[in-house]
């Protein structure tokens, strides 16, 4: 093939992580001459450095929940044609207060016309189900069950592999984009042509059209996460564990009669977790260990370095939640995702044949393969 032609592609996208592969799987179905571009030599960016929970309990109700949906359906297809390891555990909502009891219940009663697949489970019910949830206090928990964990470094490996070998995608690792002109694009490797351009740069939004970008009103959020070692065998957390530190932010949940004032109470009892945007959600992952978070700061440029004492609070709260053989911490990470105060997701056109797509907030895990339908839906 003439070098010209091999350097030629339907469409380019710009960034690996799970917003771009999502696209590349996308237009792989749609038969579409694709090749991705990643600066790095690998996927490392917030698609590694998450919890890698597909978590659709926490979507808020329409357009997002039917993304997250969709996008499981497609997760599943995935666990088995490209063997990616995942535990379809659930997720425990826990009650100990009786306002909590309440919500949760209330939720229960709408969520299967919602879209969820929820039950409730008794103390005791729990206790078989997750062995790792502290007892004292419990009066139950919702049992979400769509909720799968993956790893998510392993998962966006085996999507890369997957996607070589079943639609030939071209994958350029170590390739730094530096200009977009379409049909040209400007990389560190030379210059590629493309019909299309997608830019699915995650955090670096500001790279390549910081004019866009700027007028967007995107942010970014830091978020810091812990993982412990491994936990002893046969000791098993068992389920995705939260309360309502963190459920009582799903707008899902704000439409049950109780939620105004369990938030209420919880806001007062937590205001220190709520001035530094602490939630606190925990899954074991497939090396046994535990995967803690995790903070909210959201600003231009939020700190890159986790601060101890946010992670002290964090774990003391976790300690009220589960009774695990240890929390030794064997690594501690922050990561950032764009936000944007009103929109779960940009797309913008900054040039002709060239789309911008971001997922905003902390659920492109879950949702990513459902936007790149859309999106490549959209644009023909
Ligand atoms: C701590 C944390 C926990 C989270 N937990 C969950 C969760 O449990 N469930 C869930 O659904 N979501 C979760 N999320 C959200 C989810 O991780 C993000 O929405 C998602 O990873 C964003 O993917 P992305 O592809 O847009 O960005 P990224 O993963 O950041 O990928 C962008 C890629 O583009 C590359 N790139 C950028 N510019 C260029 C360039 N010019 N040339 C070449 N390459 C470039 C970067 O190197 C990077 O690899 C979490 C996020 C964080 C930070």
């Amino acid at each position: 093939m003439p070098e010209q032609q091999k350097r030629h592609y339907d469409l380019v996208i710009v960034g690996a992580g799970i917003v771009g592969l999502a696209h590349a799987l996308i237009a792989g179905r749609r038969g579409l001459k694709t090749a991705v571009f990643e600066r790095d030599e690998e996927p490392r960016g917030a698609s590694v450095l998450n919890f890698g929970m597909l978590w659709p309990i926490g979507q808020p109700p329409g357009k997002v929940l039917n993304r997250a949906l969709r996008s499981m359906e497609l997760w599943r297809d995935l666990f088995d044609d490209a063997g990616i390891w995942n535990d379809p555990c659930g997720s425990l909502l826990l009650a100990r207060r009786e306002d909590e009891l309440r919500t949760l219940q209330e939720f229960l009663k709408i969520s299967t016309e919602a879209g969820h697949d929820c039950r409730w489970l008794s103390p005791a019910e729990v206790a078989e189900k997750a062995p790792g949830v502290r007892q004292e206090g419990l009066l139950g928990a919702l049992h979400s069950r769509r909720e799968t964990l993956i790893q998510p470094r392993q998962a966006l490996a085996r999507l890369v592999s997957f996607l070589r070998e079943r639609f030939d995608t071209s994958f350029h690792f170590k390739t730094e984009v530096n200009n977009v002109e379409s049909p040209l694009i400007e990389t560190t490797r030379g210059r590629f042509h493309a019909d299309r351009v997608l830019i699915c740069s995650g955090k670096d939004f500001e790279t390549l059209f910081p004019e866009a970008f700027r007028e967007s009103g995107t942010l970014r959020c830091s978020l810091q996460m812990m993982k412990t070692s491994a936990q002893p065998s046969p000791w098993k957390l068992g389920a995705m564990v939260t309360d309502s530190l963190t459920y009582r932010r799903y707008q899902a949940f704000k439409d049950c009669p109780s939620h105004a004032a369990m938030e209420k109470r919880v806001l007062e009892e937590h205001d220190d977790l709520e001035r530094l945007g602490i939630t606190v959600l925990t899954a074991q992952d497939n090396e046994a260990g535990l995967i803690i978070g995790d903070s909210h700061h959201t600003a231009w440029a939020p700190p890159e370095t986790p601060d101890p004492a946010i992670d002290e609070k964090i774990l003391s709260h976790l300690r009220g939640m589960i009774d695990a053989p240890h929390l030794e911490i064997a690594r501690r990470w922050s990561a950032a995702y764009p936000v944007h105060a009103e929109l779960t997701e940009v797309v913008l056109e900054p040039a002709v044949d060239t789309r911008i797509v971001l997922a905003n907030g902390g659920n492109g895990m879950t949702t990513s393969f459902a936007l790149a339908e859309e999106v490549l839906e959209a644009t023909g």
